[in-house]
């Protein structure tokens, strides 16, 4: 059904923008990443022809073979990444949203790649991914000191049993706290289908949108 995915990404492209302003910032300020993982390529490909430029996947080797069948858009990987698959994703994408270790930033020390470090929000509940907030300036210094990956920023997903807008709060001061250590790394990645206008009221700059625009997913995740 073409022309459903064309309106329902009309839509949130609309609700993007309008979250932008109403939070007193241009709507390009905030760049829009459309999640395909479980979606078959052609999905990918219809999107691509409708300008999407920025797509997310989660896992390897699914992420390469889609990068590799829409190699003119950028690539975010946005799932916990296994250090022994590091460079092997590292090959292909564009933006690393998910460093949350030291040892990740030293398989990676000598990719040409954005990496955002990601935030765990959620303290209680282990498992999701993420650097605990005083970790993340260590983190940042490692990153920095291998001289090559550039430092663009901090990720998070908020947690499912609270109110988004406190979870995106934290999510600030922990961009703050990096950009102590790299005053450069100014993206913040957050914002799903059910919370990205919360998000970009408390400053993201990439928005992570999946089912509002894909549909339903075959599989959970
Ligand atoms: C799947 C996923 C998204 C997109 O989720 P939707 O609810 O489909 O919009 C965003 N971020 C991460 C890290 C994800 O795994």
């Amino acid at each position: 059904m073409p022309e459903r995915l064309e309106s329902r990404l009309a839509e949130v492209r609309e609700r993007v923008a309008a979250a932008a302003r109403g939070a007193g910032r241009a709507p390009d300020d905030v760049t829009l990443i459309v999640v395909t993982k479980f979606q078959p390529v052609d999905l990918v490909q219809r999107l691509r022809a409708l300008g999407v430029a920025d797509f997310g996947e989660n896992r390897h080797p699914e992420a390469r073979d889609k990068a590799a069948a829409v190699p003119d858009a950028a690539w975010h990987f946005i799932g916990q990444l296994q250090t022994n698959k590091a460079r092997q994703v590292a090959r292909y994408v564009d933006a690393l949203h998910s460093v949350d270790r030291a040892d990740l930033v030293h398989a990676l020390r000598d990719a040409d790649l954005d990496v955002l470090l990601q935030v765990d929000l959620d303290g209680d509940t282990p498992g999701r991914g993420g650097a605990a907030p005083p970790e993340l300036g260590p983190l940042a210094e490692a990153v920095l000191a291998t001289g090559h990956l550039r430092l663009r920023g901090v990720m998070a997903v908020a947690p499912r049993d609270e109110e988004p807008a406190r979870a995106f709060a934290r999510l600030e001061a922990a961009s703050d706290q990096v950009r102590r250590v790299a005053p450069d790394a100014s993206w913040i990645s957050a914002g799903m289908s059910g919370d990205y206008e919360a998000a970009i009221a408390a400053g993201a700059t990439h928005v992570r949108v999946g089912a509002a625009i894909t549909g339903p997913r075959s599989t959970p995740g």
